[in-house]
């Protein structure tokens, strides 16, 4: 007995967890079906342990909490989920229950848009408000987000005194994919699907950051109307069609849930060609005097159900792996398989995940795998059927795109391409390259730099400083006209002039940031001083740990990277380090850092110390002049002591400067 009540609180404490990712962070971590198959799991087990009953189980509560940083709204009428299926019985046992309270239902089937619920109100047919579904009884206010749909009529095409209608807000795949490849190329986490990245979008400080989105509305019911009589939801929805709305495509009125399910089928053959996301479909009792009949749970709408697509998993042949190398420079294999029909559209590529997956699971062309497919997720290859093959497939050692090694970095199972002009990623380097920590190019913005690289002005990062006005003119781009051209000019040419910190973050070295940029080039004063620097007198700097350092040595280490630093020395680029020691009071005095300094960071700290002609190391010894601790300082502190050497704290090295 002990063994369930452990797993129903584990359950919950999971769900929970999960739940939160989902519509808090709008980030999940795991596939829908796992999260609807635990729910289930935890269902099944509270039916059966009604004395472990708790009223604040996840079964029992919608959707996430509302945010604090929107006003709350409080729905009048509550925006309740839906009962899911997952199997055709289950489909058969709703109609049975339907039955058993009303007679000769008929049912409207819809497709079940993965998107989020949004309610829309309507005073004398002007749009007044917008909120998010929250926990089903109390939302959001997003009205000025929703604003921006172009499909949210803001006046509707006939005037009556209220209405507040229901629809999920999606974002289309074409959307998806530009807002996926945007992220990528600036360097950011991107989406994980359309139905996250759809509700991070709508959850926006800025209404012009979900303006860009691109995102969409389907309209499925009204919630309530004052001044209009509507008897069935076919009617309501034909009523706001005509009231300008986007109502769901494709909605089939049938007499039993055997049609149903053949309307089901085919929308769940169709759902790969859709232009949006689906998750499922809908059948819902028409009449709205049987609706009231019915009533709703805790949760959701007695007269109706969701009927889910279930991940379909296949067995086929794996007949090849490429390997495509990713805007961030990870090297990602691909499975080719001998096509399979899988939840809806041919499979023939897969996800293999990585290197690691493939040992573990053994793979190798010509194998048999096992391939899965939940709904427009892309699929991905599950395990080994049978062996087929010799061995297990390896990677390259050379980039596919740019014939560069390839390293593997500890602790990541990712192997990686740090040729910076590969061009694969070579628009994302640019951009870090141009940016205000950076090299701080402002003529030269993300969009700007895509026409040059679509227009083959710039195919390489030295080639920035080779741009002429002659040059860009003589492309005849459309926007660039004498002014803007000279603009982006003088803005190269001022780059020139940066200093060494700034050019060797520019540089786009893994793990290194623009304080660590900085603090190579204190230390190292001059680029070529920093090439020829090991990895040990890299690890000495203060902040400095063995990734960051090794990082450092494999960066230079590469040709590529070795002749780009030589064309920008040729292009006139300043690589010498311009923080001027006017005040020597360090000079030839090594600091040791240690513990949390209650004010500075080290970095800070650091930098103090250059600036006055001092070094900082990150090892005690002998040659140490001063120990600057702080809070929780560790086996630093007992070594200087016991080689008597001078501790300070910060307040003696704020006087030291003054
Ligand atoms: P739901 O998404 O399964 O169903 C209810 C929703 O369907 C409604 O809110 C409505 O907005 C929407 N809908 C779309 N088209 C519709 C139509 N034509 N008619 C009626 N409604 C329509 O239920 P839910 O409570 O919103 O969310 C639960 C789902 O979220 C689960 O299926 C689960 O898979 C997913 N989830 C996943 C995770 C995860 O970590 N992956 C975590 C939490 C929840």
């Amino acid at each position: 007995m002990d063994n369930i009540k452990t797993e129903i609180e584990e359950l919950r404490r999971t769900l929970q967890y999960h739940s939160d990712r989902y519509y808090n962070d709008d980030a999940p971590e795991i596939e829908d079906y796992e999260y609807d198959m635990m729910m289930r799991r935890l269902k099944a087990l509270e039916e059966e342990h009604p004395e472990y009953d708790d009223p604040a189980s996840p079964t029992k509560r919608v959707g996430g909490k509302a945010d604090n940083s929107f006003e709350s709204v409080v729905h009048t009428v509550r925006m309740e989920s839906l009962q899911d299926a997952f199997s055709k019985e289950e489909l058969f046992d709703f109609e049975k229950r339907v039955k058993d309270t009303v007679s000769s239902p008929k049912y409207c089937v819809e497709p079940k848009i993965d998107g989020l619920s949004v309610s829309l109100e309507y005073e004398n047919g002007v749009f007044v408000r917008g909120s998010t579904r929250g926990d089903g009884n109390v939302g959001e206010d997003v009205t000025g987000n929703l604003r921006v749909i172009r499909n949210i009529p803001l006046r509707l095409k006939k005037n009556i005194p209220y209405i507040e209608v229901r629809g999920e807000v999606y974002m289309p795949k074409k959307s998806f994919d530009r807002v996926v490849d945007r992220q990528l190329i600036n360097g950011e986490k991107p989406f994980k699907n359309p139905r996250n990245a759809a509700a991070g979008s709508l959850r926006q400080k800025d209404s012009a950051v979900t303006a860009s989105r691109g995102l969409d509305i389907f309209v499925f019911n009204v919630q309530r109307a004052e001044g209009v009589e509507l008897n069935s939801h076919k009617e309501s929805l034909d009523f706001l069609k005509e009231l300008g709305f986007n109502t769901v495509p494709e909605y089939t009125l049938v007499d039993s849930v055997a049609k149903a399910v053949e309307i089901i089928e085919s929308i769940g053959e169709k759902r790969g060609e859709l232009e949006y996301d689906i998750d499922g479909a809908v059948i819902k009792v028409d009449d709205f005097a049987m609706r009231a009949e019915l009533g709703s749970t805790a949760k959701f709408p007695k007269w109706a159900i969701a009927f889910k697509y279930p991940p379909e998993e296949k067995q086929t042949k794996l007949t090849d792996i490429e390997i495509a190398v990713g805007r961030t420079g990870v090297l990602t294999p691909t499975a080719v398989l001998e096509p399979v029909h899988l939840a809806g559209t041919t499979v023939s590529r897969a996800t293999l995940h990585n290197q690691d997956f493939i040992n573990e699971k053994g793979i190798n062309i010509g194998d048999i795998i096992t391939v899965r497919k939940a709904g427009d997720i892309i699929p991905e290859v599950l395990c080994l059927n049978e062996k087929r093959s010799e061995g297990v497939f390896v990677y390259p050692t050379v980039c596919p795109s740019c014939g560069s090694e390839v390293v593997k970095e500890d602790g990541e199972a990712a192997i990686r391409c740090i040729n910076p002009d590969c061009p694969a990623q070579l628009l994302r380097n640019l951009i870090h390259f141009c940016s205000r920590d950076a090299m701080d190019i402002e003529g030269l913005g993300p969009s700007i730099l895509e026409t040059f690289v679509n227009n083959g002005l710039i195919e390489k990062t030295e080639d920035i400083y080779s741009l002429t006005y002659d040059k860009i003119a003589s492309a005849d781009l459309e926007g660039f006209g004498e002014k803007s051209i000279k603009n982006i000019i003088s803005s190269v040419e001022k780059s020139k002039k940066n200093d060494l910190g700034k050019l060797i973050f520019a540089l786009g070295i893994r793990h290194i940031g623009s304080k660590a940029g900085a603090l190579l080039a204190g230390r190292f004063k001059e680029i070529e001083t920093l090439m020829a620097a090991d990895f040990g007198k890299i690890l000495e700097i203060d902040g400095f740990g063995e990734v960051m350092a090794q990082s450092v040595v494999d960066f230079f280490k590469n040709d590529k990277s070795r002749q780009l630093v030589e064309s920008l020395i040729e292009s006139g680029v300043n690589t010498k380090s311009l923080v001027k020691v006017t005040d020597t009071r360090f000079e030839g005095k090594t600091f040791v850092l240690t513990g949390t300094l209650p004010t500075l960071k080290r970095a800070e700290a650091s930098a103090i110390i250059e600036r006055f002609g001092g070094k900082t190391s990150s090892s005690v010894s002998k040659k140490t002049d001063f120990v600057l601790a702080g809070e929780e300082a560790g086996s630093k502190l007992d070594k200087a002591n016991a080689l008597g050497i001078e501790i300070i704290d910060e307040e003696r090295f704020m006087e030291m400067i003054k």
